[in-house]
């Protein structure tokens, strides 16, 4: 029977962990602070905002969004990013996308430094894991590392693994290629230019989709062992605007060995590396500290 990689309980268990870990990094005088940064009124943005806020609250630790106006400028945005890196409580912070059209040429990955960078964009954080690392000195790139996790916790072996992505972006495909590779899989990325997709895919041990199309990937893709783990990145509307990934998970659900579900598969996943990361981040400033202090 084909096994559904959910999330949930993963999910609990980390939040007990980190939980944990608060009250103990609360025992040496330190609150994990995380700040966001969120311009305009977007809708999906604001609830994704308050989401990461009320997560990073029930861990025990803080949180707060500085709301901009949709018209500020971009001098006055580099200054607030500013403000924001510079406060000395503040451990993580990021600024939420998409931004405004006058201020979406900005590589705000470049803005936060990378000791605060919980999102893991940092080029220096990405050089960390093109040297090698897998998270033990940088910070990752949150989407990748919850997929880790998550296979991880339901032992699906990577190493050795031939895995397809589907998608080369700089917050998935290729930030999870590297980290595979690191972790000893045999990694193929794919993008709209690829040809044979399908080909590529049915030699797949594990699938990757991060595409943004709804359920683009079906049967076709897959190879006729039944052996294959799908994991779906993808968080698209369907035809009746509810939330859908990039895999037809109908009818491809009953033809491999697992797969995540959306929702509730790398979504959450992703939410939980971001409050991990918090916390590396902390303790890790707190190290600095005591050494340099
Ligand atoms: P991007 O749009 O940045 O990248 C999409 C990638 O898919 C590109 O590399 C593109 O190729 C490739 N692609 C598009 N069409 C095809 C096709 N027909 N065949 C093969 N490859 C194709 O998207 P993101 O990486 O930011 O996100 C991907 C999906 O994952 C989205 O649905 C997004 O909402 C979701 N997402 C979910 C997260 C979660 O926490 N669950 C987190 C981040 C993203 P090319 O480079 O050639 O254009």
């Amino acid at each position: 029977m084909t096994q559904i990689l959910k999330a949930k309980q993963v999910v609990e268990q980390g939040i007990e962990e980190l939980s944990k870990k608060c009250n103990q990094l609360k025992k040496w005088g330190i609150t994990p602070y995380m700040k966001v940064l969120l311009v305009g009124e977007n809708p999906a943005s604001q609830i994704y905002t308050r989401n990461k806020k009320r997560y990073i609250e029930k861990l025990g630790a803080k949180c707060d969004i500085i709301h901009l106006p949709d018209s500020l400028s971009e001098s006055d945005f580099i200054f607030e990013v500013g403000k924001m890196v510079s406060d000395q409580a503040v451990h993580g912070c990021f600024v939420q996308l998409p931004l405004p059209d006058q201020l979406s040429h900005i590589d705000v990955g470049e803005l936060i430094p990378p000791s605060k960078d919980v999102d893991g964009f940092h080029q220096n954080n990405l050089i960390g894991v093109l040297n090698g690392d897998c998270g033990e000195k940088v910070l990752l790139s949150c989407t990748p590392k919850g997929i880790l996790t998550l296979l991880r916790h339901y032992n699906i072996e990577v190493a050795g693994k031939h895995v397809v992505i589907i998608g080369r972006s700089m917050i998935v495909g290729k930030p999870l290629a590297m980290l595979l590779t690191n972790h000893h899989a045999t990694v193929t990325i794919c993008h709209s230019k690829t040809q044979n997709l399908e080909k590529i895919t049915s030699q797949a041990d594990i699938i990757i989709a991060a595409i943004g199309r709804a359920k683009m990937i079906g049967v076709k893709h897959l190879s006729s062992s039944g052996n294959q783990v799908i994991v779906d990145v993808g968080m698209n509307q369907d035809e009746n605007g509810k939330l859908c990934g990039d895999v037809d998970f109908a009818a491809v659900s009953e033809r491999v060995q697992a797969i995540t579900p959306v929702p509730g598969g790398v979504g959450p996943m992703t939410i939980l590396s971001l409050a991990e990361n918090l916390f590396q981040a902390a303790r890790e400033q707190f190290e600095q500290q005591e050494i340099n202090p």
